[in-house]
């Protein structure tokens, strides 16, 4: 552990590392004294000093100055800078991939496959800084162009969740660098040192050209640091992931300000198995979608709505293949799931299993709080299925857990309305081999959510489409697609080149 720790440069055995980047690394912030809990032990990886509001203010005046001469930059050769950042990334795949393992609990593969996330998503803002395109239009007067362009935004706040510690701030930052943005990231408390390892890789890149500035860190608790990012008007976005708790204070400050709000919240996502299935394909797409990232993705699969006639015989299938699968150290080989992330988190997992029984479900696996052999310390749930009525009122919350619902259903039309009936907006999916169904559940009467599949799970979306989700979700979308222009202002330019000044809607004045 201290290996992979040192070889990101995180040197924790001579106690707490600075846990603000301003440009700089500040040598001695004025925040607390923090843990970083390794969930699958209980056990301290490293502490780490927080910013404060004076830190804070460093990480402004940083990302400010550094905007100036940023935003200059022709957007190609932002993408040339992202695109290096992209091959640091690549050296330090196996490194930082297992830290995530060590710092957020999900499986060696997850660790670095969020890894790759972040290498796709450079490659995709590469890309992307020669195509920030805008339209041109015809002007309805004579002798004039009219067309729009997109200029950067200015320093921009970035605030993450535990449970993707490393990719979402790539997913935002490589997008909003090639933009011309500078940023300030605030991650997430239960995973500070993937956030201080990722900054130390960029930096590689960034610092010897003087673009340290570019990315800032700060490590801090939302009050008073992330309420500072919300409130602050020199801030024109705050793009946060995370609970639609905080979403909505987030959505309440920054709109009382008028700034931009680009939200991604929790989902609570239904998968859909018709009598016609393939159920095969079914059964995987579950399996991945509940258990992986010990449900605890915003696209973990929480809902399976099956067709009556199919339920019995699948749900037999569905127990039979969570006993297989192995729960325990998520660095160790042929582990499918590790840890939750914090005691809070297993207190949330074993309230709605107590309300599952007191509302008549059934527990049909799981349920428990085991700890693997030797594991005793760490944040330990079995992997749960739960068949329940369909007006449980927990199907309508999300539970951060590996805890599936069951849910019998009469056919395509009451699928799609269970799936609809909760506040959340994120992803979905049905599981048929008919067109004329997989066409009604992604027409505009079908799933409400961003993201709608046919025969593939609700977790797991790739790069190039836009990501997000309506409702309580948020509204917002990263990624790939067009997402890059919530990161920009777009501005409209009429030119005349002729000799007089003709209004427009023809209006005669004077
Ligand atoms: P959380 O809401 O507890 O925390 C998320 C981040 O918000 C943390 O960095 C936290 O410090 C910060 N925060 C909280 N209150 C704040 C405030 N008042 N001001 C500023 N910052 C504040 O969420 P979590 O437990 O870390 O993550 C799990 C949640 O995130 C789930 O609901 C999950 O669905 C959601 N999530 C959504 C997406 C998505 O793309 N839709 C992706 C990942 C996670």
């Amino acid at each position: 552990m201290q290996d992979i720790l040192s070889r990101l440069g995180l040197d924790v055995s001579k106690g707490p590392v600075s846990g603000v980047y301003a440009g700089r690394w500040i040598a001695s912030p004025s925040g607390e004294v923090t843990d970083s809990v390794n969930p699958t032990t209980g056990k301290v990886l490293g502490r780490i000093t927080a910013g404060g509001r004076d830190d804070y203010e460093a990480c402004v005046t940083a990302a400010e100055e550094a905007f100036l001469r940023w935003r200059a930059l022709p957007a190609p050769k932002r993408g040339e800078y992202v695109r290096r950042c992209g091959d640091a990334l690549r050296a330090k795949k196996a490194d930082l991939g297992a830290l995530v393992t060590l710092e957020m609990g999900k499986i060696r593969a997850e660790g670095e496959g969020e890894v790759q996330e972040m290498i796709d998503i450079a490659d995709f803002a590469v890309g992307l800084s020669r195509q920030l395109y805008g339209k041109t239009m015809h002007s309805e007067r004579p002798g004039h162009r009219m067309y729009e362009q997109w200029h950067p935004l200015g320093p921009i706040g970035i605030i993450s969740a535990f449970n993707f510690p490393v990719a979402v701030w790539s997913w935002n930052a490589f997008i909003a660098a090639v933009c011309g943005d500078t940023m300030i990231w605030k991650p997430s408390h239960d995973t500070p040192l993937c956030a201080l390892a990722v900054q130390r890789i960029v930096n590689e890149v960034m610092e010897p050209d003087g673009f340290g500035g570019v990315f800032n860190t700060i490590v801090a608790p939302p009050d008073p640091v992330g309420e500072a990012m919300l409130a602050d008007k020199r801030l024109p976005l705050i793009s946060a992931t995370g609970s639609t708790r905080m979403g909505r204070r987030v959505g309440e400050v920054v709109g009382r300000r008028l700034g931009r709000a680009l939200l991604e919240l929790g989902g609570n996502n239904a998968l859909l198995v018709m009598d016609d299935a393939d159920l095969d394909l079914a059964l995987s797409a579950v399996l991945f979608g509940a258990v992986g990232t010990a449900g605890q993705r915003c696209t973990t699969t929480r809902r399976v709505l099956l067709h009556h006639s199919i339920a019995d015989a699948f749900t037999e299938r569905l127990v039979k293949a969570y006993a297989q699968v192995r729960v325990g150290d998520p660095l160790a080989a042929g582990t499918l799931m590790g840890p939750l992330i914090n005691p809070r988190a297993l207190a949330a997992m074993n309230d709605a299993v107590a309300a599952v029984k007191a509302h008549g479900g059934k527990i049909l696996c799981g349920g428990t709080t085991e700890a693997p052999a030797g594991l005793e310390g760490g944040f330990w749930v079995q992997p749960t299925i739960a068949q329940v009525p369909s007006d449980f009122p927990l199907l309508k919350e999300e539970t951060f857990a590996p805890l599936l619902y069951l849910v019998k259903v009469d056919d395509l039309d009451h699928a799609i309305a269970l799936q609809n009936d909760v506040p959340q907006g994120l992803s979905s999916a049905v599981f048929t081999t008919r067109l004329q169904s997989a066409e009604r559940f992604l027409s505009c009467a079908g799933s409400d959510c961003g993201i709608a599949n046919v025969n593939i799970g609700t977790s797991g979306a790739e790069i190039g489409g836009a990501f997000g989700g309506e409702k309580e979700t948020g509204g917002g979308r990263e990624a790939g697609s067009d997402s890059w222009k919530a990161y920009m202002r777009r501005q409209t330019c009429t030119i005349n080149f002729t000799n007089d000044l003709p209004l427009a809607q023809g209006i005669s004045f004077g």
